[in-house]
């Protein structure tokens, strides 16, 4: 990993800098947002531009060091975070520029979805992204990218336009459809394999008001809202998004009678001309919800609606799945992990990924699931890390449980420590392809702290 001094030097060579395991900030500087996850870092590179990127890539390089790039730092598994290595922190490359003629977002690599959907809006524009506003564009953008604009706008990927990049070699490049092109095609779902992003081009969409927010059940009546739902959900206009939970009610600003009432829900985000939303959500009334609170809502509210209840360093276990069909089987399992969730921040969620997002080729970006209905992600999570065993142990026996009526991959954003053979699965027949541009673009596999 380099001498005193040749870590000294780089440090200095930096706009940045360097944090080392005795320097009084390393402790902050490497938590990420699993509190599970606790790896120690050789050395934390923050950079500040492309420049310090480069040298840093040449200098973990150089070094025979093992490298992890962090962007939010919100992965499940931690990848942004190595034990012994080289972290390449890019969260000071946070800067947004939208370009209001061409409808387009401009997007530093180390930037957060709340900074991309505050930019956007002033413009009446957003970019399809996640339901947390502190999750980071790098890592949920090379993923996939799915939330509430999924139905009408599709995945994140499918809103890039370029990318800039330092490779392996610590060269830069540029990657879109008239460059680059099979880089390109690999960074829309392969993840960080490739190499280092340091700008996103997004496509921006027109929204600005949504018409969003979240209807709520009694949890006894998981099985009639859920069979509802994915009937519902499969067949309703591109306009209208909802994602179904299985949830413990938090306190304020919810009514008082209903905190810590486990229920079940749906989510929505409706799209279309705002007196049309009522005819649109009174299925939804129709069953009489406990709770109603959907309305107009401006789209960073609606994106960011969730962060209070998931602040940082809390534990998270993680199990996911694609989901063709939702048959009485699995919703009986719903039924039964639902009234069993461990911890009041324990949650299920069945995000929809038909609509605009199904239009897409299976084999036009590496997301090989494009048929799928919905993604499905459990998530045992609680602040007390005695806790921790409690809740992967409910996590894992619900997904072994559910698994069996699964379309067979998952997405790889939504993955923890399943291994080798599951990622694989997840890209199908694009993972060969995948497999020949990593080994052109980065055949010592440098950039491996991933889900590669
Ligand atoms: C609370 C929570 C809510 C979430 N909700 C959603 C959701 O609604 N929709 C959704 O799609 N996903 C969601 N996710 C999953 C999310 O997409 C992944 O956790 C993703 O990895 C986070 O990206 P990050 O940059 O914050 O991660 P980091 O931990 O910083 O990085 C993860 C990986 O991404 C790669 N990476 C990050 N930035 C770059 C870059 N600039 N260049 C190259 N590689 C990079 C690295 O290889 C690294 O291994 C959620 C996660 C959490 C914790």
């Amino acid at each position: 990993m380099g001498n005193e001094t040749s870590i000294k030097q780089f440090g200095k060579s930096l706009r940045g800098e360097i944090v080392l395991p005795n320097d009084t900030g390393y402790d902050d500087a490497r938590k990420v947002y699993n509190g599970m996850i606790d790896k120690k870092p050789a050395i934390i590179a923050k950079c500040f531009d492309v420049a310090d990127v480069i040298t840093a890539v040449n200098f973990g390089r150089e070094n025979n060091m093992l490298i992890s790039i962090r962007g939010g730092g919100h992965n499940a598994g931690g990848l942004g975070i190595c034990d012994d290595g080289l972290v390449i922190d890019l969260s000071q490359i946070r800067y947004t520029h939208v370009d209001p003629k061409t409808k387009t977002v401009r997007v530093g690599g180390g930037c957060q979805w709340g900074d991309v959907d505050h930019a956007g809006h002033a413009f009446g524009l957003a970019v399809p992204s996640g339901i947390i506003s502190t999750t980071g564009v790098g890592g949920l953008a090379l993923g996939g990218g799915l939330g509430y604009l999924s139905r009408k706008y599709g995945l994140t990927i499918d809103s890039i336009l370029e990318v800039d990049m330092v490779l392996a070699d610590g060269s830069f490049v540029t990657a879109s459809a008239k460059e680059n092109e099979d880089l390109f095609w690999a960074i829309r779902g392969g993840g960080g394999n490739f190499g280092i992003v340091t700008s996103f081009l997004f496509q921006g969409h027109p929204v600005k008001t949504s018409f969003g927010g979240p209807t709520l059940w009694h949890i006894d009546k998981t099985e009639q809202v859920l069979k509802w739902y994915r009937d519902f959900m499969t067949n309703s206009q591109e306009d209208l998004y909802g994602f179904f939970a299985t949830l413990t009610v938090p306190g304020p600003p919810f009514p008082e009678e209903l905190h810590g009432k486990k229920m079940c829900g749906v989510v929505w985000n409706y799209l279309g001309p705002h007196e049309k939303a009522d005819e649109f959500l009174k299925p939804a009334r129709d069953l009489k919800p406990d709770f109603d609170h959907v309305g107009p809502i401006p789209h960073p509210t609606l994106n960011s609606m969730f962060d209070v209840f998931y602040p940082t360093g809390l534990q998270w276990y993680w199990r996911a799945d694609f989901i063709k069909e939702i048959p009485d089987e699995a919703v009986a399992q719903h039924v039964k992990y639902g009234k069993a969730l461990p911890t009041p921040h324990s949650t299920m969620h069945l995000y929809p990924i038909n609509g605009k997002a199904s239009k897409v080729g299976k084999n036009d970006t590496p997301w090989a699931y494009r048929d799928a209905n919905w993604a499905q992600v459990m998530v045992g999570v609680d602040p007390n890390p005695a806790n921790k065993e409690m809740i992967t142990k409910w996590t894992k026996d619900y997904y072994d449980a559910i698994h069996p009526y699964s379309a067979g991959g998952a997405y790889i954003n939504m993955m923890m420590d399943e291994g080798e053979d599951r990622v694989k699965a997840s890209y199908k027949d694009n993972y060969d392809r995948l497999v020949k541009i990593k080994n052109k673009y980065d055949p010592k596999n440098l950039f491996r702290v991933n889900q590669t």
